[in-house]
Formats: structure tokens, C-alpha cells, sequence
């Protein structure tokens, strides 16, 4: 070996040695960040410097209860101690190598997912970094099915409501006018169909539909969960027309609803499904799992491909977090805390419907104050979200407690008042 190869310090360096995370106010931070953040997020609620579990804190020191946990990311809270040793060992390991190479844990992980996603024989996994990148092989491979005849067929079928993600592709698939019309034309074919209506989902698929793109449940929607019976009916629809039927599980999957997979009891095999949010335990990856080895042969060598998707840290990050989740049983205690906070919401006055499964939760309110809420619960110590204007989504770390929970509940009536009255 080359004497001069650089040798990095073992011990750990502070981020701190190179931007000073105390010592300024959240209002120093939001002017910096507007003066060099695009806006297209608005204005952040606040400067997040610190968390630990379901607790995260500000930059000016106050603590809050994280109930959205990154939008359904942080499946094990903010800091988990066996999530960030694997990924920090790995990272002094090897952290990258391109997909000219493998590597273990990249080999593992698609054999965990197949595993866990009970998928046939000849399944296969992709990675990506990204709920839209997931979306985006997706959608490519729909293109690539021709239901076994000679004519391509460029007709997809989604959901009024859908949310795919903001690349091209998954734009096309998501149904949002203003997140779509300033930028088409977007990719051709898409045709969205009323939610949840068996009929004219039956009534759609012919034999010029590639393929369905469905969301178990709509997340930003404001958690909305598909009819019973409604897979089913599209698992036949397909089958019959030849298309492929792919679920979007970004949102719903890797124990989000105390299973596995959303769609796991809905007595289907699909074609393919896409996950990432909590996949990786707040480390960005995403993964396409097609079923069966035809589904699993439609793109082919070249014909997709991606820098980072699937890195060594990557992918340790979501066999950790896989690991962590089934070895302290997480998934019994997302029901058991996801039960107990939608029977307690619907019985608070002002909350007129609660929707959802596990620690997916939207609830709706008796007027139109939900971004007022989002305002007084950050002011009481809760981070949650409006999905819409009379609206709010709970998607907190899997590992939430009852007695935690029940702060939050103890808390909101108020919240809601404080919320009206600024109305
Ligand atoms: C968040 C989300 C996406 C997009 O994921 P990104 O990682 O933001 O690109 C796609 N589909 C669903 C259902 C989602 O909830």
C-alpha cells in the first residue's frame, strides 16, 4: 500500500468543528435559509437541532413530541443507538462503490425484502434513493409490459388523489393539479379514475392499460384507506386485461400499519410493489420489488440504472432498522398504540372522523382550522401535520408509547381551541 494513502481519524469529529449548531436563534437560522434556500418549501416551522427517540429539540432549546417522525420516515425515532452504530461502521468500512459493484449488505437487504414481502420465486428487488426514484422504475417498467402481445401499450391507471412523487414520472402518476399543471406536458398515458369506486376501475382496465398504480391507503390525501375488497377486485381487473397491478407502498410500508405491507392481508400477489420512507430508519433509500420472474425480466440490462441507490450505508441502514424492528417486536406495539390513539381521538369533541391503521392516522375536524392546529400544537410541544384544510396526519416513530401518546391526547382539546380562536 501507498505510504501516503489518507488515513481517516478513527475518533469521532464533532459536526460541530464545522458549523456551530448552538448559539444561534431559530430566527438567525430562518433568515440565513431564506437568503440561500430555494422556496420551495416555504418558510420551515422551525430550526431542528437535536432528537432522541420520539423527542426532538429547536434551536432555541425547546423539546417538542415528533407525531409525524419526517413524514412517516424515522420508523425508530430520531438517534436510535443500534441504527446509527451499524451506519457508522459500515461508513468506516466502505461506504460506496457504484453499481458496477456489490456489496453484502446490498445482497442481503433485497433477500430480506423478498422475505418479508413473501415474494415468489424469481422476485427481484431495485434500489433507488427515493419514494418518486421507486415510482420512476416503476413507471418504467410499466412501459416495458405488453400483457404478452406485440403492440406497446402506454395507457396507466391511477387514483384521483394520488400522490407518486414529484419527478416526472411519479408527477404524471399523482393527481394534484397544482403540482402538475405548471409542468406538463408530463409523461403521456396516465389517466386517474375516482377513488375507491370498484365499477369504474373495472370499467378502465382493457387491454391498453399497462398498468395500476395504487396507495393502500392515500397518505397525503389525508389518509385515506382504499374500500375492502378493492385490491381484489384490481388484482382481477389486471389479470384479466394482462397489466400490471404496482402498489405504492412509500408511505404505508415496512410496518407503518403494524404489518409488514399494507396490502399484505388483502389476499393478493402484485406485481410490484415501491417502498421507501421508513425504510432505512430516517437514511434515504427507496426499492422497487417486482413479483415473479416475468414481472422481474421486463427491464433489462441497461435499461435502468442509478449512481447511489443501494450503497453500502444505505442499505446497512435499512437492515438495521428491518433488524431493530423485528427484534424488539415494534409491529404489536404500532397496533396497540395506533388502536389506542384513534379511539381516543374520535371521542374528543371538534374531531368529527379518524381514518387509518397502525401509526398511519388522519383525522378530521369540525371546521376548517387544521393549519392553525399544526401552529398551536408546535406552540403546546407536538409536531403533527395538515394534509388539508380540515385535516391531520399522525405518522410519529413506530416505537411511540401509550404514555407519550397520551400527552399528545391530554393536550389537544386545548389545541384545538387555541386554533380557533386564532382564527
Ligand atoms: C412520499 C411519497 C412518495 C414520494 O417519496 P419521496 O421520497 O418524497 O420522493 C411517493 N409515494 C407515496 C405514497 C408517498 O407517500
Amino acid at each position: 500500500m501507498n505510504k501516503n494513502t489518507p488515513v481517516v481519524e478513527p475518533a469521532a469529529t464533532p459536526v460541530t468543528e464545522l458549523v456551530e449548531t448552538t448559539g444561534h436563534a431559530g430566527s438567525e437560522w430562518l433568515s440565513r435559509y431564506s437568503s440561500s434556500l430555494m422556496g420551495v418549501f416555504g418558510t420551515p416551522q422551525r430550526v431542528l437541532v437535536r432528537g432522541a427517540g420520539c423527542l426532538v429539540w429547536d434551536a432555541d432549546g425547546k423539546e417538542y413530541l415528533d407525531l409525524l417522525g419526517g413524514i412517516a420516515v424515522n420508523a425508530l425515532g430520531h438517534a436510535h443507538p443500534f441504527v446509527t452504530s451499524v451506519i457508522s461502521s459500515q461508513l468506516a468500512t466502505l461506504g460506496h462503490v457504484s453499481n458496477f459493484f456489490t456489496s453484502p449488505t446490498q445482497v442481503a437487504l433485497a433477500e430480506k425484502l423478498l422475505e418479508l414481502a413473501k415474494a415468489p420465486a424469481g422476485s427481484k428487488v431495485f434500489f433507488s434513493n427515493s419514494g418518486t426514484e421507486a415510482n420512476e422504475a416503476a413507471f418504467k417498467l410499466a412501459r416495458r409490459n405488453t400483457g404478452g402481445s406485440a403492440a406497446k401499450r402506454t395507457k396507466i391507471i391511477a387514483l384521483e388523489g394520488a400522490f407518486h412523487g414529484r419527478t416526472m414520472g411519479a408527477l404524471a402518476l399523482t393527481a394534484k393539479e397544482a403540482y402538475r399543471t405548471p409542468f406538463e406536458p408530463l409523461p403521456g398515458g396516465v389517466v386517474h379514475i375516482p377513488f375507491g369506486d370498484i365499477a369504474a376501475l373495472e370499467a378502465a382496465v382493457d387491454e391498453t392499460v399497462a398498468a395500476v398504480f395504487l396507495e393502500p391507503i392515500q397518505g397525503e390525501a389525508g389518509v385515506r384507506p382504499l374500500p375492502l375488497g378493492y385490491l381484489k377486485a384490481a388484482r382481477d381487473a389486471t389479470s384479466k386485461a394482462g397489466a400490471l397491478l404496482i402498489l405504492d407502498e412509500v408511505q404505508t410500508g415496512i410496518g407503518r400499519t403494524g404489518k409488514w405491507l399494507a396490502s399484505e392481508d388483502a389476499g393478493i400477489v402484485p406485481d410490484a410493489i415501491t417502498l421507501a420512507k421508513g425504510l432505512g430508519g430516517g437514511f434515504p433509500i427507496g426499492a422497487l420489488i417486482t413479483f415473479g420472474q416475468q414481472t422481474s425480466s421486463l427491464l433489462s440490462a441497461g435499461q435502468h440504472g442509478t449512481t447511489f441507490g443501494g450503497n453500502p450505508v444505505a442499505t446497512a441502514a435499512a437492515l438495521a432498522t428491518l433488524h431493530a424492528l423485528e427484534s424488539q417486536n415494534v409491529l404489536a406495539n404500532v397496533k396497540a398504540v395506533g388502536e389506542h390513539l384513534r379511539s381516543a381521538l374520535a371521542a374528543i369533541p371538534g374531531v368529527t372522523e379518524v381514518r387509518g391503521e397502525g401509526l398511519l392516522i388522519g383525522f378530521d375536524l369540525d371546521a376548517e382550522v387544521a393549519p392553525a392546529v399544526v401552529q398551536a400544537a408546535l406552540d403546546a410541544g407536538f409536531i403533527v401535520n395538515s394534509p388539508g384544510p380540515r385535516t391531520i396526519r399522525l405518522a410519529p416513530p413506530l416505537i411511540l408509547t401509550t404514555a407519550l401518546a397520551d400527552t399528545f391526547l391530554a393536550a389537544f382539546p386545548a389545541i384545538l381551541q387555541a386554533a380557533k380562536d386564532a382564527q
